[in-house]
């Protein structure tokens, strides 16, 4: 097997010139509860004003661990462009796509931070006109080029989209990537339709809480990565997800315990997702205790009413006030 080049551009540690300090994007104070410290640098920190965790001193510009090579994000697909493998995350993306069918069954989409465009083509043969925007000019070029997508290549700030255009906006697993938070959901305001939706998706910071109490606390694991934090700059509850988007003039109509994301394991010991084929046996004890998980919190969400500690992701769908 020839030695692997991973598509991410993510590194071990970060050094002092790397990162930075930075207010809470909520509500812009600074005084904060120290969490953890990863890849050296990085500190998660819960905001003593508002109680929003986010990642701080953070890398200074976290979308560019996504501004790799397009061969190596290519390769790293090998087996679903060849229609030889479906995407691990095939069932999160329908179930998000079901939800938003029963609320919007047609219109114009838009999903932000697209990737490779696979959640957008899935949008796309749900039957809505699909658009997407990604500032990564070499998974932007992928998605119009392999997945024959209408994705521009910009931050979403920057896009050329008409106001009042899109029924749908969505960020699945990108809003804890984003710096300006607020600034993003009232550029989202304004390109919606007066009666359009926003759906987004996020790792739940509860569930991470949990699992760093018990890899970090209980088993004493110092170099397992918990919360992402090279990329995942905010953590997001239901609660302060609902809080960022009151702000900025949005109805939350549902927040939803969203299904784990069954990341393959081969990556971890070769690098890659789907060059080549996991064994079985390597994924089956995560999937396990990921689906146990998520049975459990939609228990805990139908008792308590809340996306709680074993929640691993949460949704929630708005409309504009
Ligand atoms: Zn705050």
């Amino acid at each position: 097997m020839s030695e692997y080049i991973r598509g991410g551009l993510q590194k071990s540690s970060y050094a002092s010139h790397e990162v930075m300090q930075w207010p809470c994007p909520l509500c812009e104070k600074s005084e904060t509860k120290f969490i953890d410290r990863e890849r050296e640098s990085l500190e998660i920190c819960k905001c003593k004003s508002c109680n929003l965790i986010r990642v701080s001193p953070r890398v200074k510009e976290p979308e560019k661990v996504y501004w790799g090579d397009a061969s190596h994000y290519v390769n790293e697909s090998r087996l679903i462009f060849e229609g030889k493998k479906k995407h691990h995350r095939d069932s999160t993306y329908a179930h998000d796509l079901n939800l938003l069918k029963k609320i919007k069954p047609e219109g114009k989409f838009l999903d932000v931070g697209c990737n490779m465009g696979f959640f957008l083509k899935k949008a796309v043969e749900y039957g809505y006109e699909g658009y997407g925007v990604d500032p990564s000019e070499s998974l932007s070029n992928i998605a119009r080029e392999k997945n024959g997508l209408n994705v521009e290549t910009a931050f979403l700030e920057n896009s050329s989209f008409q106001n009042n255009f899109f029924d749908i906006v969505t960020m699945t697993d990108v809003f804890e990537h984003i710096v300006n938070p607020k600034q993003i959901l009232s550029r989202v305001k304004e390109i919606l339709k007066p009666d359009g939706v926003v759906l987004i998706k996020v790792p739940n910071a509860r569930f991470n809480l949990l699992k760093w109490f018990v890899i970090r606390k209980l088993f004493k694991k110092s170099s397992y990565d918990i919360f992402d934090s090279y990329e995942h700059v905010v953590h997001y509850t239901d609660e302060t997800l609902s809080k960022v988007l009151k702000q900025c003039g949005f109805q939350v109509l549902k927040i939803y315990v969203a299904p784990p994301i069954q990341l393959p394991n081969w990556h971890k010991f070769v690098g890659h997702y789907y060059q080549y084929e996991t064994p079985w046996y390597m994924d089956f004890r995560k999937k396990l205790g990921r689906n146990l998980c998520y049975g459990l919190s939609k228990i805990e969400k139908a008792v308590f009413g809340r996306c709680g500690y074993f929640a691993p992701n949460i949704g929630v769908i708005a409309k504009s006030l």
